[in-house]
Formats: C-alpha cells, structure tokens, sequence
C-alpha cells in the first residue's frame, strides 16, 4: 500500500494543474463540519493516500464564493484559481531537490505575515513534509507558535509520525485513507484482483441497480470488503499509471482511487458500512459514465 501513496504522490504532480480533475472530490465530513461552524483551526497535519486532495479541496472550500453543505462549488473564480494552482493567497510548497530547505520556510514565514490579495483567508500546504530539514522545521515552527491571522498551514504528508514531535503538538491531526494501520494479506489481495478487474471492466455497461447489488455481497466481511476496496485500487493506480488496461480513463482511475481510499478508510472506524459501501459503488458509477 506504501507504494499507492507514492504512486498517488507523484500523478497529482502531473495532473494537479488539470483544472476538472479534483472536481468530483469531497471534502471529508469532519472538515466540512468544522469549517460551517467556523472552527477550522491554524495548522493541520493531513496524512494518507488522500492527503493532498483533501488539502486542495479545503484551499477551495474556505475562499469559495458559494461553498454548499460545507463543499466547494468548483465553479467560481476563486474555486477555479486554486485548481489551475494560481490563487495569490493559495501556496502549494513542494520540496527542493528532496527537501524543504530553511531559505524557502524564511520566505513562508515573510508571506505569512502579510494580508491576503483577496481579502479572504491563506492557505499554505507543504507537500511532503516528512522532507522538512531540522532548520527548516525550526523555523516554521516559530511561525505556528504565532499564527497570523486568517491564515492556515495544512503539512501533508504520508506518516504524521515522521514529523517532529514540536511541530506535531502544534497542529491537528487527520489520517486520510489510513492504510499505515491496515494490514493486508498479500495473498488475499492476488487472489482478489482477477474478479475485482473483471468488476470494473464490466463497470461502464452495468445499471446503477446492478452495480448497487454487488456493494450488498453479503459474502464479504469487514475484513474482506478492506482487501476487496484494497485491490481494486491497487488496479486503479496500475490503470493511472497506464500499467493496466482498463475501461475508466487514467484520471477517471486515479480519481477513484483517491475518493475508495479516502471513503474505505472510514470503513475500519465502524461507521455504516452499508452506507459507505453505496456512496463508493454509487460514485464509481457516476465516474464510470461520465468518463
Ligand atoms: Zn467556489
């Protein structure tokens, strides 16, 4: 699974730009919540598979000019700018040369200071952050202990735990996907993946009905719906990544990769499970026919 985070990782390098791509993507309940209650708070550490996604969609949602049920709109300028990585009060710091060096966490601490363009909030997200070096790491945490106002740092990364634990007691946590717990059967998983393919072949030709009964195979567990949602996206990253053949286009893949690792990771906290079930069958078959 180590290696689908990465995999994610380096095609959002190459797609983040694709304005429509993270259109379909929600921001997570619980940050939803917290932001129409106006209690988002001034650091956060998002970890996992969705990560980044959920960091995107959160430097959407909070400038957005007609945010709905707490979800961006992705139709407004502001909405529009963030996805062509172009909003002025939106930073997205990748490393330098596998770092995050202290010349760029001075520049952050410099910009972070000032007021928006826009008038509305600041967004910083750190790509990587695991790559931050001691200096750097030290100086950005001078920032978070005087957070100026109106302004958020999200630190994404794929383990919270590599972080130093001086820059974690000053952020709030958020496991996306949450594989790092998970352990699979490798086995299980081979196994899976000739019927799991075969599933999502068939995908594109399958009423919403027929699509909805394989989400209620009473012959799957907990545990066997984890490596069943496991393996098909194992496949859809290997279809991202052009590895596989399969009828979803490559982003289409990737997309549901990113929104099965993001909803199936709410599997293991003992929400509904049928109801987590429908909304990821119910999505595949929207992205399916909207390919
Ligand atoms: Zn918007």
């Amino acid at each position: 699974m180590k290696e689908n985070l990465k995999a994610m990782d380096n095609l959002y390098d190459s797609n983040h730009k694709n304005e429509d791509f993270w259109d379909g993507f929600l921001l997570s309940p619980l940050l939803a919540e917290l932001f129409l209650a106006g209690r988002l708070g001034h650091a956060y550490i998002f970890s996992g598979a969705a990560a980044l996604a959920e960091a995107l969609a959160l430097a959407k949602v909070v400038n957005c000019l007609a945010p709905k049920n707490g979800q961006p709109c992705n139709t407004c300028p502001s909405c529009k700018k963030v996805a062509q990585d172009c909003h002025p009060d939106i930073r997205v710091l990748k490393p330098d040369k596998d770092a995050h060096h202290i010349d760029a966490m001075r520049r952050l601490q410099a910009e972070a200071y000032l007021q928006a363009y826009e008038g509305g909030k600041k967004l910083f997200i750190l790509v990587s952050a695991e790559l931050l070096l001691e200096e750097a790491a030290n100086n950005l945490l001078k920032v978070l202990e005087e957070p100026p106002e109106e302004t958020i740092f999200i630190l994404v990364c794929a383990d919270g735990e590599k972080l130093l634990p001086t820059i974690r007691s000053r952020c709030q946590l958020f496991n996306f996907g949450g594989t790092a717990d998970m352990v699979l059967d490798e086995a299980k998983l081979k196994a899976l993946q000739p019927q799991v393919a075969e599933f999502l072949q068939r995908l594109p030709i399958l009423t919403l009905t027929q699509v909805l009964q394989e989400s209620r195979c009473e012959e799957r567990d907990k545990e066997g719906w984890l490596h069943y949602l496991a393996a098909m996206t194992q496949i859809m990253v290997k279809a991202a990544k052009r590895e596989q053949e399969l009828s979803l286009s490559p982003q289409t893949s990737l997309k549901a990769a990113l929104m099965i690792e993001h909803t199936g990771g709410l599997l293991r906290r003992n929400i509904n499970q049928k109801l987590l079930l429908d909304i990821i069958f119910l999505r595949l078959w929207q992205y399916s026919h909207t390919n």
